[in-house]
């Protein structure tokens, strides 16, 4: 029979109401034997994300706060899910432990994992199925990153012992047997890890739109949906900001192949979007563009010097000043006799300054420039390319809307056109690229 994994979102998840539509897909289909579980998310617009007031709570016990407002909300949050549900679980034991252990010195990363973990309590319980610890199956490295050697030396055979089972998402241990949590949307990583542990046939992803579209719902006025899109793609898009998927969340379904489905909880007869290793017969054939994404808050620094095209080692130096500082960076593109370095705001906040004498004494530049409130904006399309004329009006579009382009990168990647925007610039930019282009 085939084998279904479901990993269900924090606004799919949110109440009760929601939880039953879950309940009902579930039961619309046996295949869907393995359910990945975040924390209950936001109900309405101004609501908290449960996640976000378990690192608030844990903020609080920190700082010798008072921590009972917040504990006192969590606890409703989850009593009232189990008492609206109907189930008879004694949620307040794992509320309570969870209140003392982060009153006693309990990690970040734990606190914020109790989202998830009770939520899954609740959720097996609903639907009758097992309860898998994620701590129990889902391994980190000492470093911090996912043990993918250890997790499948061990997953698979958990999961056989199971005919039908709830994985909450977004955590898992450490070697010293510690909590450890993916970063924010990682939930979505779990769902990945665990198809590919169960040798799944597919992947849904549940949340609360119809699947991924061509821009953030957000920004641009009811976007159109993609309906097939690849892994590269896909990973593109995350990562510049289409954050409906966790951009990490391909690497584990990569080499089984295994099709990722994006489906709304609220409209499940919606097909939603397949994410699928390459399609087939047409890369780089398709008209137009698959995407837009973006985000905001980029510091951009430009060296020009003349003649760097033909210095021998310029690159190394450059590169050897962001390594001093301990600094990646996002993009780097360059022309003759210009480079432009884009990092993210938050981590060159408070070196820049040494940073840039570093660049000076390093590299003997004609001159560096420093922007920061950047926004950068991906536009991705497998074959773009190779489409004359993409990119022109693009670029006019963005003129026609008064924003100031303040950097391009066009580089090697063919599925992609970078620009670097004002923050300010950010949403019009999109739009305006959006009305262009789709
Ligand atoms: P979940 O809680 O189910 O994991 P997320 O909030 O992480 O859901 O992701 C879904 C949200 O992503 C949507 O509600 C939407 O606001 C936002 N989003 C941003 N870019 C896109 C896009 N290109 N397509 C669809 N949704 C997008
Ligand atoms: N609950 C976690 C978060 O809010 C993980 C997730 O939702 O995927 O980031
Ligand atoms: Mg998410």
């Amino acid at each position: 029979m085939a084998v279904k994994v479901a990993k269900f979102g924090g606004s799919s998840l949110a109440s009760a109401e929601q939880i039953l539509k879950m309940k009902q897909i579930i039961d619309a289909d046996e295949a869907r034997k393995f359910v990945v579980p975040s924390a209950p998310g936001k109900r309405f617009p101004d609501d908290i994300k449960v996640t976000d007031l378990l690192y608030a709570l844990h903020d609080a016990a920190l700082r010798l706060d008072d921590t009972k407002e917040i504990y006192q909300k969590i606890v409703k949050r989850y009593t009232d899910i189990r008492d609206e549900l109907g189930l008879s679980i004694r949620i307040e034991e794992y509320l309570e432990k969870m209140y003392e252990d982060i009153r006693t010195g309990a990690s970040e990363d734990y606190a914020a994992s109790r989202g998830e973990y009770m939520n899954g309590l609740l959720i097996a319980d609903l639907l009758g199925y097992d309860f898998i610890d994620a701590a129990d199956v889902i391994f980190f490295n000492e470093n911090g990153t996912y043990d993918a050697k250890k997790t499948l030396a061990i997953l698979p055979g958990a999961l056989k012992l199971h005919e039908r089972a709830v994985i909450p998402g977004f955590y898992g241990s450490l070697p010293n047997g510690k909590i450890k949590t993916f970063s924010r949307g990682g939930s979505d990583i779990t769902g990945s890890i665990v198809s590919r542990a169960a040798n799944a046939d597919l992947y849904e992803n549940w949340t609360d739109v119809s699947g991924f579209l061509m821009a953030d719902p957000r920004i641009v006025d009811g976007p159109k949906k993609i309906d097939v899109i690849t892994y590269r793609e896909l990973r593109e898009l995350a990562y510049m900001g289409a954050t409906v998927l966790h951009e990490d969340s391909i690497f584990p379904v990569l080499e089984a192949a295994i099709p990722i489905n994006v489906k709304n909880t609220n409209d499940p007869k919606n097909s939603g979007t397949m994410i699928i290793p390459a399609i087939e017969g047409r890369d780089g054939a398709k008209e137009g563009i698959t995407g837009i994404a973006g985000k905001k808050n980029f510091t951009v620094i430009t060296i020009e010097k003349d003649g760097m095209n033909a210095e021998i080692g310029f690159g190394r130096k450059l590169l050897g000043c962001l390594e001093k500082f301990g600094l990646s960076y996002e993009h780097m593109p360059s022309s003759i006799d210009t480079i432009s370095i884009v990092i993210a705001d938050v981590r060159v906040r408070g070196v820049i300054e040494q940073l840039i004498d570093e660049i000076h004494a390093q590299c003997q530049p004609d001159s560096v420039e420093v922007s920061s409130n950047m926004a950068i904006i991906a536009t991705v399309g497998r074959g773009m390319i190779r489409q004359i004329g993409v990119s022109a009006k693009l670029f006019s579009a963005l003129a026609k809307n008064h924003v100031n382009v303040r950097m391009i990168d066009q580089g090697s990647s063919e599925i992609n056109i970078i620009v670097g925007v004002e923050n300010d610039d950010f949403e019009k930019a999109v739009q305006a690229i959006y009305t262009a282009l789709v």
